[in-house]
């Protein structure tokens, strides 16, 4: 007998969408169709989508060291109203950052005490750490995060192109993938003297940041992936514009394997709306230009965006507020982990025709696989992790502060109205997220570790 049964909802297979009953035993899928028996519990899922639980490969919950500006259970309680059962945490903004295996190891002990729902952890690679790539690999890092222009954060190094090109080559060594924040370091110094010292309106933020800092970026970590021999992997986090994607899929068809995410909030929102909203929606790359978001629109809707990671990157109100009159003072990073599936849902399914087919792909599979992850998570079959979300598509909302699980009560999403809610989050056959309120427990979250690819 199931200790679990989803009864009638719309189910999002790997090979489609269809009306389908899930029974779920110890935390595992072990029958998907129409003749499912009932269990100790059954969920009610009619008139709902029952997705792959969103594996988010991009959040900063910056615990320990800077807890007080998001932390491990404030995070995942965001991660869970988000139906996001799996987040993918980055090295930095902790502190120390996660660039050591003693680093490593204080953070795993805090994240399996505090998350709610499963989590895996990038490595940071620096200018100082290139010999503590091999171990911190083999503690079970998810890939190695390294910056090209100035992260934002002293503790943790970019890593001029020469360090990034021998960085590759252990990485090579190792299989692993590296995630790189790909904009000109140069390029950005440059313009960003200029516009700071004319003014300062909000948008001398993006001016000083265009997209051919990114392309321009893009195309030196491609020079330094060549003669790093076979191997070697990156993925491009957070592209803002189709210039940028378009540097990874020619190189890509040449054989590169490199792979690119963008985010909700360069879908969601405008340089208009950063203009209105401000330091919340202060972030690098920035906020694009109407024309620059539909473009990437396109590349989304023609699939040649791989996966769709969050960039949540919260910090005190007071670092934020700071940017009010001058948008150089503010803190640059976006909370988001809630946003990425009512964005995908309502500027994407009902606003331009994403299927939930793909949702589901750039939200929980491709990130599964190309982290190691699947087939235990990232999509719904027998044998799989039960971690789901479950969203009422139809359902018309509005993000207030209720809603809002980040700890310091900044969202640039709030007031913002949305068709498509996510109404339940299950991770590992545990409801962590109902109606509203979080259910889930701190500790009840695992840690998740790539498997080798080959
Ligand atoms: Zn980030």
């Amino acid at each position: 007998m199931s200790a679990l049964v989803i009864r009638g909802g719309t189910v999002v297979l790997p090979t489609g969408q269809r009306p389908a009953d899930i029974a779920i035993l110890d935390g595992t899928i072990t029958a998907v169709g129409s003749e499912v028996r009932d269990g100790d519990e059954t969920i009610d899922a009619r008139n709902l989508v029952v997705l792959p639980g969103v594996i988010d490969a991009h959040v900063h919950f910056n615990e320990p060291g800077r807890a007080d500006w998001e932390g491990w259970e404030a995070g995942t309680r965001g991660a869970a109203a988000g139906g996001v059962t799996t987040v993918l945490e980055m090295p930095l903004n902790a502190h120390p950052p996660t660039t050591t295996p003693a680093a490593f190891d204080e953070k795993l002990a805090i994240a399996s005490q505090k998350a709610l729902v499963d989590f895996g952890l990038w490595g940071g690679l620096v200018p100082d750490n290139l010999d503590n790539l091999q171990i911190l690999h083999q503690r079970g890092v998810i890939g190695f995060k390294a910056f090209m222009s100035h992260s934002g954060i002293d503790d943790f190094q970019r890593v001029p192109d020469g360090i990034l090109a021998i960085g590759l080559k252990t990485t090579a060594r190792l299989n692993a993938i590296v995630g790189v924040h790909a904009e000109s370091h140069e390029t950005v110094e440059r313009l960003s003297t200029g516009e700071r010292s004319s003014g300062a309106d909000r948008l001398s933020w993006c001016r000083a940041r265009p997209s051919r800092a990114e392309v321009e970026a893009i195309q030196r970590l491609l020079v330094c992936m060549r003669g790093t021999g076979r191997g070697v992997r990156a993925h491009v986090v957070h592209v803002s514009c189709a210039e940028g994607l378009a540097q990874v899929d020619a190189a890509r068809s040449k054989g590169t394997t490199i792979t690119a995410e963008t985010c909700p909030h360069y879908l969601a929102f405008t340089e208009e709306d950063f203009e209105r909203i401000g330091p919340a929606l202060k972030c690098a790359p920035p906020i694009r230009d109407p024309a620059t978001r539909e473009a990437l629109w396109a590349e989304v809707l023609a699939g040649r965006v791989d996966l769709i990671g969050s960039d949540h990157s919260p910090c005190p109100a007071a670092d934020k507020q700071k940017g009010e009159h001058d948008i150089w003072q503010a803190w640059g990073g976006i909370a988001g982990i809630q946003a990425t599936l009512p964005v995908l849902l309502t500027d994407g399914l009902h606003a331009r025709g994403l299927s939930l087919e793909r949702i589901a792909h750039l939200t929980a599979t491709a990130p599964a696989q190309l982290f190691g992850l699947f087939p235990r998570k990232g999509g719904i079959a027998v044998g799989a992790d039960a971690d789901f979300a479950i969203v009422d598509p139809e359902q018309r909302w509005t993000f207030g502060s209720n809603d809002l699980q980040t700890r310091s009560g900044v969202s640039a999403y709030l007031g913002r109205a949305f068709t498509g809610k996510v109404v339940r989050t299950i991770v590992r056959g545990t409801t962590v997220f109902v109606d509203g309120e979080i259910v889930g427990n701190p500790g009840w979250g695992q840690f998740v570790k790539p498997q080798p690819t080959r």
